[in-house]
C-alpha cells in the first residue's frame, strides 16, 4: 500500500493506546498520540509549540488550528512518508474537517479510521474495576486482582479508585465521548473510511481484527 493514514478511534478504556502501540510495532509507522506531540512541540520551542504553551499557560484549551499545524508539521517530515497512526485527535467533526483539509493540502489523504468500538457497559466494568496505589501500580478487581485485597503486590500499598475511574466520572467522561465521537464516526462513514471493530474481546483478537481489516484493504487498493 501506498501509504497508510490511519486515525485511531474509541471510548476511554477500549484499549486503544495499546492498540496504537502494536500497530506502530506491526507496521512501523509513526504514532501520533496528539498530547504527547504537542508536549514535545513545547519543549523543542517550535513556533506552533511556543503558540501552544500560551494557551496551556493560562489553562485554556489549545485551539484546533494550533494541533491541526502540530501534527501537520510531522506528517510533512520524513518519518511520516509511508503512513502515520494519529489518536486522541480529532475528537468533533469541526477538527476532523480541519485534520481533512490540511492533510489534503499536504497531497496526502486519510487511509482509514479504525474505530474500537465497546459498550458502555463493558468501559464502566473494565475502568470501574481498576484500583491503583501511590506509585502508579494498577491493579483489576476482576481481570487482574492483587494478592491481598486492597494492597499493591509490588510496594505494599493502599490500593484505591482513582477520580478518574470514579463511576460518576466514568459516566461523564462516556457522556461526552458519546456527545462527541458519534458525528465523528457517522462523518468518517459517510466517507467510506470507517472501520468498526469490536472492542469487546481480549486485546490480542483485538489486533488481529484490525490486521485483518488493513489486510483487506491492502487487496482492494492491490485489486
Ligand atoms: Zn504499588
Amino acid at each position: 500500500m501506498s501509504e497508510l493514514n490511519l486515525v485511531l478511534l474509541g471510548p476511554p478504556g477500549s484499549g486503544k493506546g495499546t492498540q496504537g502501540e502494536r500497530l506502530q510495532q506491526d507496521l512501523e509507522l509513526p504514532y501520533y498520540a496528539t498530547g504527547d506531540i504537542l508536549r514535545a512541540a513545547v519543549r523543542e520551542g517550535t513556533e506552533l509549540g511556543r503558540k501552544a504553551k500560551e494557551y496551556m499557560d493560562r489553562g485554556d484549551l489549545v485551539p484546533d488550528e494550533v494541533i491541526v499545524g502540530v501534527i501537520a508539521e510531522r506528517v510533512a517530515g520524513s518519518e511520516a512518508e509511508d503512513g502515520f497512526i494519529l489518536d486522541g485527535f480529532p475528537r468533533t467533526t469541526v477538527q476532523a474537517e480541519a485534520l481533512d483539509s490540511e492533510v489534503n493540502r499536504l497531497g496526502r489523504a486519510l487511509t482509514a479510521t479504525i474505530f474500537i468500538d465497546v459498550s458502555d457497559e463493558e468501559v464502566v466494568r473494565r475502568l470501574g474495576g481498576r484500583r491503583t496505589c501511590a506509585n502508579g501500580h494498577i491493579f483489576h478487581v476482576e481481570f487482574d486482582p492483587p494478592e491481598r485485597a486492597g494492597i499493591c503486590d509490588v510496594c505494599g500499598g493502599e490500593l484505591v479508585v482513582r477520580d478518574d475511574d470514579k463511576p460518576d466520572v466514568i459516566r461523564n467522561r462516556l457522556e461526552r465521548y458519546h456527545a462527541e465521537t458519534e458525528p465523528l464516526v457517522a462523518y468518517y462513514d459517510e466517507r467510506g473510511l470507517l472501520h468498526r471493530i469490536d472492542g469487546s474481546a481480549t486485546p490480542d483478537a483485538v489486533s488481529e481484527s484490525i490486521r485483518a481489516t488493513l489486510a483487506t484493504l491492502r487487496m482492494e487498493e492491490e485489486a
